[in-house]
């Protein structure tokens, strides 16, 4: 392998410990970087750590946003007693994609996986048993139909329904092993709507 100055080495090693990119992509990243516009990079980095430092957790579902409260959560014309319970952020997007869901979100930011050591308190379960306090309807377990997911979903069917609180999950017309956020909208509409109970 040819050897780049030290602080084109640096930017290599800093690219390539992005998901998804390899060495040779680094190295791809790092020349396009330093042939392009002074500004132009300087605007990047800019965005990076201003997306950085302002982006949290919102106070109610866990979602990614700006906000205290995102979009969803502060939307009056949302029905705030249906709450659908979602692996990501990315997932929560796909359903509003859809433009069909009148029901708020939660956004557990994991699923409980025994074999990769992640366990119910490794995700955002706490907080939704926190808002189970309050007064809801129905919560829709949304979480993939992965083996992860699918123990996710048991685990907190069992674990709300002695609350009394109604319990369905989404249909099997997502792929069995597909993540809902590549899960064209007809499917996840189809799949929201053939929802069972648990
Ligand atoms: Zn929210």
């Amino acid at each position: 392998m040819e050897h780049y100055s030290e602080q084109m080495e640096l930017l290599i090693a800093e690219l390539s410990k992005l998901p998804g990119i390899g060495s040779k992509s680094a190295q791809r990243l790092a020349f396009h970087l330093i042939s392009q516009p002074k500004e132009d990079v300087e605007r990047l980095a800019g965005t990076m750590v201003s997306a950085r430092e302002n982006i949290r957790y919102c106070r109610q579902c866990c979602s990614l946003t700006d906000r205290e409260l995102c979009g969803v959560c502060s939307d009056p014309a949302r029905d705030q007693k249906t709450i659908m319970v979602v692996e990501t952020t990315r997932d929560m997007i796909a359903y509003e994609k859809t433009g069909k869901y009148k029901g708020v979100y939660h956004v557990l930011h994991g699923a409980i996986s025994p074999m990769l050591g992640i366990g119910p308190d490794d995700i955002r379960l706490k907080e939704l048993i926190e808002r189970l306090k309050g007064d809801v309807n129905e919560v829709i377990i949304a979480t993939n139909s992965t083996l992860e997911g699918e123990t996710t979903a048991m685990y907190i069917s069992k674990l709300i329904k002695p609350a009394g609180i109604k319990v369905t999950r989404i249909a099997s017309g997502v792929p069995v092993g597909g993540d809902l956020e590549y899960t064209d909208e007809v499917t996840l509409l189809r799949a929201l709507e053939g929802r069972v109970d648990m």
